[in-house]
């Protein structure tokens, strides 16, 4: 979906400029889950035209034509995933890391909490601490 955007030939409600092509090329393939800051201050150092203005709307603009998943894991600030593909994520607590979990997770919400909705999706959100934190910790 990414790719689409980047290559030739319009694309409806999304105009190639410099500085959106910067930032698709630095999500295309990203698996950090960079914040809107995060990418800000990487695309900044290559393009210094670039303002977080720029970023924080090309983000919302690819995050409503589903081409990049907006992920609420982190309590301080929305993380960003150009895998769309249906998946769940796992944070460190105390460095903010965030990692895929791509295993399969049958979950089965029980049809008298469905009330009158019919499921379509499920994402869980795993919290816990990273090997490198943890061996901080010990010192
Ligand atoms: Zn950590
Ligand atoms: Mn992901």
């Amino acid at each position: 979906m990414l790719n689409k955007l980047r290559q030739k030939g319009p694309v409806p409600g999304f105009k190639r400029t410099p500085q959106r092509l910067a930032i698709l090329d630095h999500l295309q393939g990203n698996t950090s889950h960079p914040s809107a800051e995060e990418i800000y201050r990487v695309v900044v150092k290559k393009n210094p035209s670039m303002s977080f203005a720029t970023v924080y709307n090309t983000l919302h603009v690819l995050v409503k034509s589903g081409a990049l998943r907006e992920l609420t894991i982190d309590p301080d600030r929305k993380r960003y995933d150009p895998n769309t593909s249906d998946h769940h994520h796992m944070m460190c607590t105390d460095c903010g890391k965030v990692v895929d979990v791509f295993a399969h997770i049958p979950v089965a919400l029980p049809e008298a909490d469905a009330k009158d909705f019919s499921v379509t999706g499920s994402h869980i959100q795993f919290y816990g601490e990273c090997i490198h934190c943890r061996k901080k910790q010990r010192g």
